[in-house]
């Protein structure tokens, strides 16, 4: 079923879409409804599926969650169930033998091939997510999802097109060639943020960061962020990096509809850096030997000492800021601020000492 559906939809929605608008004709509804669809189902899969319901980065209301359960069953990526139990796994074991979407067993296994072979390892049991078990929302998607799939995924926009008087230009594009779409977006995360980038903050799995993959899979493409403070509810954490799932969720909660949005200690989000970092000029620090080596490495635990109380000062601005103790927790959050600026300032140095190195001995 698996082989047929994921072979057919791109065949169907990529030739079959464009032979059919050169015999029927185009007109501007066809692209405007595929890229609504593709938003509204995009949007459930990310801030739903992987943000809210796998990750639980922030709290969202009934109605919101019941728009995922809807829109997400419209993606054709199974129930939020199913999704978010197969995810955590894939966090807990990335790179291993029981990461359903293993990079090691390469690119195409990561991207689609993985979806072909039934997992033995998978009992179905759910163990892994006792709180969606208790979901009613989660459950009755869990029930029905296939239903909506055909009604929604296929049924509506066949009937938006219905209503512009061409119900297969609307099944064509806003069913077939957006599933093709989403899915293949979808399965981006799995096998190019696991290949494409850099390992900004975690050198030791495969996960990526980077922008052009964002682009294209609605901002999860900072992926090596996501897999280091997975329960952050940003992908992207600068504001000008693309994630229209972190904007969305922003916009939820400025309209009351989530709250409790998680997002990882600003001085925290440095020390994963510089550690990553740290473990890739590695072979050069060792290869400088002698006094320049000594007094790199005395810089870089300078740098990392300034971070560890940074990150203490911090704790301390977020304990006073819940206690609503004065202005003291702007203060606090102000020399934490200063001492992460004076960690950069001796890891820059510690770099710039390093350069002075030769490549190889
Ligand atoms: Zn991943
Ligand atoms: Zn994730």
């Amino acid at each position: 079923m698996n082989i047929a559906f994921l072979t057919l939809t791109p065949v169907i929605g990529l030739a079959g879409t464009a032979l059919y608008t050169l015999y029927a004709g185009f007109a501007l509804w066809m692209p405007l409804l595929m890229v609504g669809m593709y938003l509204a189902v995009g949007i459930s899969i990310c801030a739903g599926y992987h943000r809210f319901f796998s990750h639980k980065s922030y709290e969202a209301s009934a109605p919101v969650q019941l728009f995922y359960a809807f829109f997400g069953a419209m993606a054709a990526q199974n129930s939020i169930l199913w999704w978010s139990s197969s995810h955590r796994v894939h966090h807990k074991y990335v790179d291993k033998d029981w990461d359903p979407y293993n990079i090691q067993r390469g690119f195409w296994w990561a991207h689609i091939l993985w979806i072909f072979y039934r997992n033995p390892d998978t009992p179905g049991s759910f163990e892994n997510a006792p709180d969606l078990l208790k979901n009613p929302i989660v459950m009755w998607q869990h029930k029905w999802h296939k239903v909506i799939l055909i009604v929604g995924g296929f049924g509506l926009p066949t009937l938006i097109g219905a209503a512009f008087g061409d119900p297969i230009a609307g099944l064509l594009w806003g069913g077939f060639l957006r599933i093709a779409v989403i899915h293949h977006t979808t399965f981006f995360v799995n096998s190019l943020a696991h290949t494409l980038g850099k390992p900004l903050y975690n050198a030791e799995v495969s996960a990526r960061d980077n922008w052009l993959v964002a682009l294209l899979t609605l901002g999860e493409g900072y992926h090596s962020f996501h897999h280091r403070f997975p329960a952050d509810y940003r992908n992207g954490i600068r504001w000008y990096h693309w994630d229209p799932a972190k904007w969305w969720i922003k916009t939820l909660r400025f309209l009351r509809l989530a709250a409790d949005l998680r997002f990882t200690a600003p001085p925290q989000v440095e020390q994963a850096r510089l550690r990553a970092e740290l473990r890739l000029v590695e072979p050069r620090i060792a290869v400088a030997d002698g006094p320049i080596a000594d007094d790199v490495r005395a810089r870089i635990n300078k740098s990392l000492a300034h971070l560890e109380t940074a990150i203490n000062l911090w704790r301390q601005h977020m304990e006073e800021r819940a206690a609503g103790v004065s202005d003291s927790w702007r203060k606090t959050r102000k020399r934490s601020q200063l001492y992460v600026r004076q960690s950069r300032r001796h890891w820059k140095n510690a770099m710039r000492m390093l350069e002075q190195v030769p490549e190889t001995a």
